[in-house]
């Protein structure tokens, strides 16, 4: 299946797509968790993106779509599906990820789109936890630094996660990615996911929708 993960930040997009992928076995690809990587490893994307993402700013749109159709490329996920989370987030990137898809005659199955209230978003962000190693992200109610699946302290806060990055952040969402909405319903792909609920709640939702793409013959 290819399913594409939309919502504001702080919709629970990383949440789902990690327990998506346990239980599916379906690859994710987070845009996010590769830039990051690509900041902290210091190289040339790193550089050019590291300014726009503690400003809450988009990357632009040439060095994500390289990046992220690189990674596809690499690991075949356009023959063997995918989920992606964080990406596309402008029109230009949804086309070109249609362009790449129709040059390997793929196309996407659905668009699970998050939906959430502002104020909810603005809640949950603030004192989360990313762990820098196995990525797993925890809500902001847990207290500790230790990663359950990493058996150490090896949770931090995200750069970006502070409050006025965080309203840079959702006015970016509002301007360039709420778009994505009408350009995917148009196209009959979208599903709103109501996301705030109870995670197992909005799992079961996303399984109840996806199961009709698992097992269907690759086209
Ligand atoms: P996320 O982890 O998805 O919240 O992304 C963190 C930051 O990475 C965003 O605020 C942007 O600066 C950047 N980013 C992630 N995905 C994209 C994308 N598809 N296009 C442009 N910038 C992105």
């Amino acid at each position: 299946m290819r399913i594409i993960l939309v919502g504001p930040p702080g919709a629970g997009k990383g949440t789902q797509a990690q327990l998506l992928n346990k239980k599916t076995g379906v690859s994710i690809l987070v845009t996010g968790d590769l830039l990051r990587d690509a900041v902290k490893r210091g190289d040339a994307v790193g550089k050019e993106a590291d300014s726009y993402m503690s400003a809450g700013k988009l990357v632009p749109d040439e060095v994500v779509t390289k990046v992220i159709l690189a990674r596809m490329d690499a690991e075949n996920l356009s023959s063997k599906g995918f989920m992606l989370d964080g990406y596309p987030r402008t029109l230009q990137q949804a086309q070109a990820l249609d362009k790449y898809l129709e040059g390997k005659k793929a196309k996407i199955d659905a668009v699970l789109y998050f939906s959430v209230p502002d104020e909810i978003v603005k809640a949950r962000i603030p004192g989360r936890l990313i762990c820098k190693k196995c990525k797993a992200i925890y809500p902001n109610d847990h207290d500790t630094l230790y990663c359950k699946n990493c058996k150490e302290d090896s949770l931090e806060p995200r750069k970006d996660d502070k409050p006025e990055v965080i309203t840079e952040r959702l006015v970016e969402y509002k301007q360039k990615t709420a778009p994505l909405l009408d350009y995917y319903k148009s196209k009959k792909l979208l599903i709103e996911i109501p996301a705030n609920r109870k995670i197992d709640d909005v799992f079961n939702d996303c399984m109840k929708h996806l199961n009709q793409f698992l097992n269907k013959p690759k086209k």
